[in-house]
């Protein structure tokens, strides 16, 4: 079989350390029953998954009480509850230039109950400036929803002292880190964190269809959906108590269990281990591709400032092109388009074309970047 190049971690990690398979295949054969229903042994048991889960996850992000991790089915799922749980009629938020469709969307269609948010522009490398949040802030602003840095350009955002400006100023900080989450270290006390969502799917190493939100001890959220817990069965409405509160229905044991798994592979590694390569391979990328004459970078175009996100253009050509060529000719996986972030493509410039993205992970070698400069090399003289 063709071997194939990974470029597209920044959708989602594949592939996922050998512990993870193993873990999601055990329960899938073993672990029966739903977590937190029946009282027999294999309901237990996914219990205990999900639990682990929750205190390994805890344990990454030194969040003291996991049980105020809420499991969900992505990032979209957890910043969904965090941003309409958390407004209410009448209250203002505060927001940037390069966020995703999942922060700006539940944010436009609260506009509906009178819910108003400011955008607060970022330059064209897609940096945000604390000093135009501050001046953003109003009597009214309640929230401040910032991601931790773009799936664009990877410009990566001063969190700690968004959160600084948000603690002064008594707003909440809700951080999107699907960019970030095991892959930078993030620390929910010392980062001034209130609310985190994350992905399970991609810096975690967990599978599709995961994520969580991590909530403050003091706030309480409204949920957005309602259904069986588990525990309290005798109420008309949701418990208050965390987590259930917020995880209504079936869970994913076993994407949860992966998820966990996933964690304990980051804890042992280390974050700044995951980091120091994904800087290595991001600067190698960055250098190569602006040797080559046609080429446009975008975003910081300084790996210690950035993800390992790069996105690019070669002047001249459609980026649709270009994605479609690096598959079918040199086998590599790229993202292109507007990255579901058209706010971002908007603020460096490149709407509506978009650009093609290139996004290693742990598991690519400093051999593959070489190949793929290669190849956008090729393509440019084509
Ligand atoms: N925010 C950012 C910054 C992202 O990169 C993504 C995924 N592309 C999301 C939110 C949505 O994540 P998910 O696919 O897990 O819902």
């Amino acid at each position: 079989m063709e071997k194939l190049i990974y470029f597209d971690n920044a959708a989602t990690t594949f592939p996922k350390p050998e512990e993870v398979y193993r873990k999601v295949d055990h329960i899938l054969r073993n672990v029966g029953g739903n977590p937190g229903r029946s009282g027999h042994r294999m309901a237990l048991s996914a219990n205990r998954v999900v639990l682990d889960a929750r205190d390994s996850v805890a344990r990454l992000f030194n969040i003291e009480d996991s049980s105020r991790v809420v499991f969900t089915s992505n990032t979209t799922e957890a910043l969904n509850i965090g941003i309409k749980g958390f407004l209410k009629p009448g209250d203002h938020a505060v927001t940037s230039s390069m966020e995703h469709s999942a922060v700006t969307r539940p944010l436009k269609v609260l506009e509906r109950i009178n819910v108003r948010h400011t955008k607060v522009k970022c330059s064209p490398e897609g940096v945000l400036e604390p000093e135009d949040i501050k001046r953003a802030i109003r009597p009214d602003t309640k929230l401040i929803v910032i991601t931790h840095a773009s799936n664009v350009t990877g410009t990566i955002n001063p969190v700690r002292e968004i959160g600084e400006i948000a603690r002064e100023k008594g707003i909440k900080l809700l951080v999107d880190a699907a960019q970030t989450g095991g892959m930078l270290p993030i620390d929910v006390e010392k980062d001034n964190i209130d609310m985190l969502a994350c992905a399970g799917h991609k810096g975690l190493f967990g599978l599709q269809g995961t994520g969580f939100l991590y909530i403050a001890p003091d706030i309480q959220l409204e949920p957005i959906k309602e259904g069986g817990t588990g525990g309290n069965p005798e109420m008309d409405v949701m418990p208050n108590n965390l987590p259930e509160r917020l995880e209504a229905g079936t869970m994913n044991t076993p994407g949860i269990g992966g998820l966990g798994e996933g964690v304990e592979f980051i804890l042992r590694e280390g974050v700044e281990k995951i980091r120091r390569h994904e800087v290595a391979l991001t600067d190698r990328l960055i250098k190569g591709l602006l040797d080559i004459k046609q080429v446009i970078v975008y975003g910081p175009k300084d790996a210690n400032k950035q993800m390992a996100v790069v996105s690019f253009n070669l002047k001249g050509k459609d980026p649709s092109d270009v994605s479609f060529v690096l598959d079918s000719s040199f086998g590599i996986m790229a993202r292109v388009g507007l990255h579901c972030a058209p706010d971002a493509h908007r603020t460096i410039g490149t709407f509506p074309q978009g650009t093609v993205r290139l996004s290693s992970g742990y598991f690519n070698t400093a051999e593959e970047v070489d190949f793929v400069v290669s190849a956008v090399k090729r393509i440019s003289s084509l």
